[in-house]
């Protein structure tokens, strides 16, 4: 089964448009996380091979920035129809390596693509502004170019559409990128290399580099003068890493972070749609998703209901290998993820909570965990101030509007926040007064490349998606004029 599926995804190094061996020899393992077996072994890129993927970037800056907007960006456009065209097989290979449902995966790829597509119409409106200065009657004129060399930092959890929200920005803005992929999840983007030099991406715009040294091969390209930008999505922890690190020669962030999703129940709401809207907010990619909606808060009027009909729904769920069938539940992605799901639910339900559904973690092999509700959780259990990431719902109730709003707001983060109402001057007003840089009203998904994805206070800095997303790439340029 593997070898047909990875038969022909390549394993080594891509620097300048060429498959290259890390400079020491050096490889790492793949674990296909349903089985536990190895599936790939992947080169292992060094600080000498990151110099090398910085030195490549450079090489290719002043041709790609130099290239017209209209070709850039039908680059960008015949990229997504080639991935488009072998959607399935890009699924196969994600759900393999990460162990997502193919649902979730042909899902992911979908959505990845489509940051090309959008890219591609927005590399040709890169505008800048014309205005005369109010006392001198100079003229302001205001352009954006390229900022530079981008290092991409991505995580396992949406290997494809972490990364094509980067890649498809810096690339509509001329800036060339070397993509540091993640140690569980590499084969992906390596896949992908080949459909991007098929597209017409020339040699060296885009590097990836694996690494299971990524603290070392990630500081060195933030050490390099020629490295302007850094874009990262993963935890919070490594994310104030890397800002300490970009402080030292003011490279510029963009930062999306760890999330706690409140999902807010209102006694108004209509309960199917919340329920449906609970589904995907909870279980899109089992849960490991920074919006994964990590605190259900529900009106104690509707609270049975809702509990009800979510440990139906949820206990409905077959689970199994990401790759068979009508499985809608993969395993998690490795073992310290599937530990960490066991140690919060334990410590909820030490602490009184209420297990509806799952809550066992079945035998081996594979990184399962069951489709959980929980509910009487206490104020102080660990998974109401940790992201959970993985496919246990916890539920609590509130009375008030004010209450409800105040424990949504009651963590360091600020994502995404969901709430369900029929009353759509309550959702306003409600919206208004969440903390959180995005917000699902009647709706569990809000992730669209046309939208600015991204989150306040510990979630992050910056914008991805959208216009906005672009900005993370360009720097502004003016030029006082008279004549
Ligand atoms: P992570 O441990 O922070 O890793 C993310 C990436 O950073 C990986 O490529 C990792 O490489 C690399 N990395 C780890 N330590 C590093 C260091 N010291 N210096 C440089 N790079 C380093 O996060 P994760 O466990 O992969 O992903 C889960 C987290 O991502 C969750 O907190 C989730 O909320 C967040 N996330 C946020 C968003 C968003 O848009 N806000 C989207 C998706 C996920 P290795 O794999 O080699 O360790």
């Amino acid at each position: 089964m593997y070898d047909n599926l990875l038969a022909n995804v390549p394993t080594d190094l891509w620097i300048g448009g060429k498959w290259k061996k890390a400079s020491d020899g050096g490889r790492f393992d793949v674990i296909d996380p349903a089985t536990e077996k190895t599936i790939a072994s992947v080169a292992s890129a060094t600080v000498e091979d990151a110099k090398a993927a910085v030195d490549a970037a450079q090489a290719a800056f002043e041709g790609w920035a130099g290239r017209k907007p209209r070709e850039r960006g039908e680059i960008l456009r015949k990229a997504y129809e080639v991935i488009m065209r072998d959607a399935e097989r890009f699924a196969k290979i994600i759900t393999l390596e990460n162990g997502k449902s193919l649902t979730d995966s042909r899902g992911e790829v979908a959505y990845a693509a489509e940051f090309f597509r959008w890219y591609a119409e927005e590399a040709v409106r890169n505008n800048g502004q014309v205005s005369m200065a109010p006392s001198s009657g100079a003229r302001i004129f205001v352009q954006h170019r390229p900022a530079g060399i981008a290092v991409l930092v991505t995580p396992w959890n949406f290997p494809a559409a972490m990364a094509t929200r980067k890649i498809g920005p810096a690339l509509a803005a001329g800036c060339p990128v070397v993509l540091k992929p993640a140690s569980d999840t590499p084969l992906t983007m390596l896949a992908l290399m080949p459909a991007l030099e098929e597209a017409g991406v020339p040699p060296g715009v885009v590097n990836v580099i694996p690494s299971r040294s990524s603290g070392k091969v990630v500081s060195a390209m933030l050490h390099d003068m020629r490295v302007r930008v850094v874009s990262f999505t993963g935890s919070t922890e490594v994310g104030r890493k890397l800002l300490h690190e970009a402080a030292d020669n003011i490279v510029k962030p963009a930062m999306e972070l760890g999330g706690n999703a409140p999902f807010l129940v209102f006694e108004d709401a209509d309960i199917d749609a919340a329920i449906d809207g609970a589904m995907i907010a909870k279980m899109r990619n089992m849960g490991e998703a920074c919006t994964a909606a990590n605190r259900f808060y529900v009106h104690e009027n509707v609270h049975d209901e809702f509990a009800k009909k979510l440990t139906a729904k949820m206990g409905g769920l077959k689970m199994g290998n990401g790759l068979d069938d009508g499985v809608a539940l993969g395993p998690l992605v490795n073992k310290e993820g599937r530990d960490k799901v066991v140690e919060l639910v334990d410590d909820a339900v030490a602490k009184g909570a209420k297990v509806l559904v799952g809550g066992k973690t079945p035998d081996g092999p594979g990184f399962f965990y069951p489709a959980t509700v929980i509910t009487n959780v206490s104020n102080d259990a660990m998974m109401l101030r940790e992201e959970i990431f993985g496919p246990v719902a916890s539920i609590q109730t509130f009375k008030t509007e004010a209450e409800a709003i105040q424990r949504a707001n009651d963590t360091e983060y600020g994502l995404v926040a969901y709430l369900y109402t029929k009353d759509l001057s309550r959702g306003l007003r409600v919206s208004e007064k969440l903390d959180f840089g995005m917000i699902g009203l009647n709706r569990g998904i809000v992730s669209d490349p046309a939208a600015p994805f991204g989150g306040t206070k510990q979630s992050g800095l910056g914008r991805e998606g959208a216009q906005e997303g672009m900005k993370e790439f360009l720097e502004t340029q003016y030029v006082s004029m008279t004549w």
